[in-house]
């Protein structure tokens, strides 16, 4: 048996009864996909996801019903939670005694209060946290990335601005004395988290890092895509705690878990697939894993039924981005060649960049064909 690889000398965080960071065992985690303010079916997936091995489970919170839901779930369930804030920063304060950790992002703390410093609510979070035992988690994103790093790295170096956006966060938590954060940089494609996550850990090696492909998709692909870029980082030491996001029915979410504990269970073993980079090459469908905020439940159904749609476009090296929500929808799809984002009864479509409009969740489909035979016929021609 191979000797595990070393890990970074992160410091320890804890979360309600785990420690991430330290060496300690790297812990899985995942995210409900129910709506928050359904009690009984988010209170039955936490105990699902905790139930087969997630260390923390987080739910996505949003409004004041939504804190009402999350105080009834916390009776029903002692798993560790995280709470995951949107725009509404203000309601980590309702939320923080019922919870061991929170995460906000770094480009999410512009849309409310706009004429109030981002570093006051940054302190006010710390304050929270502080109050309440809470650990934190920087959530950066690519595609959600603090406006004003983007706008200067745009050039496209989204990595830079990302990791910029992070050691400014990391250093401000750092000279208000809050030191239980974690830090996660996420984006779609594998080798884009590689490289991100080992500039980051190359300038903070102190901070421990949670670990994720975001929208890898649907399984296996998702699977694949999320095994590239961990096992490339564990092997080499990066990471404490991970999430596999894939797109599934509520039902099958612990299969998260199962994917998460696989890879760990390779990369201890010394068993890698890195070369699979190479299978990425064509269609590349990605796919946000739902939550809360997904504003129709036929999602994971269209995510599903695009895959099978588009097959025939295998060969071709095009993204299809499909998100759940009008919250990070237009965001997330910014960089594919084809974007949709769902609305309660229609579905947005836009293509590389540019809106081509609203559609029903019957005339999507044949629409998005169209769009993509476009595409497939300008590249030939270009050619
Ligand atoms: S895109 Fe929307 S529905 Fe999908 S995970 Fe993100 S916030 Fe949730």
């Amino acid at each position: 048996m191979p000797e595990p690889p070393p890990r970074n000398p992160t410091r320890a965080i804890r979360v309600g009864s785990v420690t991430i960071g330290d060496g300690r065992p790297i812990v899985v985690q995942s995210m409900c996909a129910t709506k928050t303010t359904d009690v009984a079916a988010t209170a039955a997936q936490v105990n699902l996801l905790a139930g087969a091995g997630a260390g923390v489970v987080r739910i996505a919170v949003d409004t004041p019903r939504d804190v009402e839901a999350l105080a009834e779930i916390r009776r029903q369930t002692e798993a560790n939670l995280a709470v995951d804030l949107q725009e509404n920063y203000r309601l980590a304060a309702d939320v923080a005694p019922l919870v061991e950790k929170i995460r906000y992002n770094p480009g999410h703390l512009y849309h409310h209060e706009r004429d109030r410093p981002w570093q006051e609510k940054v302190r006010f979070l710390v304050d929270v946290a502080g109050e309440h035992d809470c650990a934190i988690r920087v959530g950066v994103n690519c595609g959600s990335v603090d406006p004003a790093k983007r706008e200067k790295h745009a050039d496209g170096d989204v990595a830079a601005a990302m990791i910029e956006s992070a050691m400014e966060h990391c250093e401000l938590l750092d000279r208000l004395g809050f030191s239980r954060y974690c830090v996660s940089l996420k984006d779609s494609h594998p080798s884009h988290v590689i490289d991100v996550n080992e500039r980051f850990a190359a300038q903070r090696p102190d901070v421990p890092l949670h670990l994720g492909v975001t929208e890898a998709g649907m399984p296996p692909e998702g699977i694949v895509k999320t095994r590239i870029a961990l096992e490339h980082l564990l092997r080499r030491g990066i990471g404490d705690t991970i999430r596999v996001s894939l797109t599934l029915p509520a039902a099958e979410k612990h299969r998260e878990i199962e994917a998460g504990r696989q890879i760990l269970d390779d990369v201890a073993a010394g068993r890698f697939h890195e070369d699979d980079m190479a299978g990425l090459a064509g269609l590349n469908i990605i796919s946000c894993p739902s939550c809360s905020r997904v504003e129709n439940e036929a999602f994971i159904e269209l995510a599903g039924q695009i895959r099978e749609a588009t097959r025939y476009a295998a060969e071709h090296r095009l993204t299809i981005a499909v998100m759940g929500c009008r919250v990070n929808g237009p965001g997330e799809t910014d960089d594919a060649d084809l974007g949709l984002w769902c609305g309660p009864n229609f579905v947005n479509l836009k293509r590389s960049g540019e809106k081509l409009g609203a559609f029903s969740y019957e005339e999507i489909l044949p629409r998005l064909k169209e769009e993509l035979d476009r595409l497939i016929a300008a590249r030939r021609e270009g050619q």
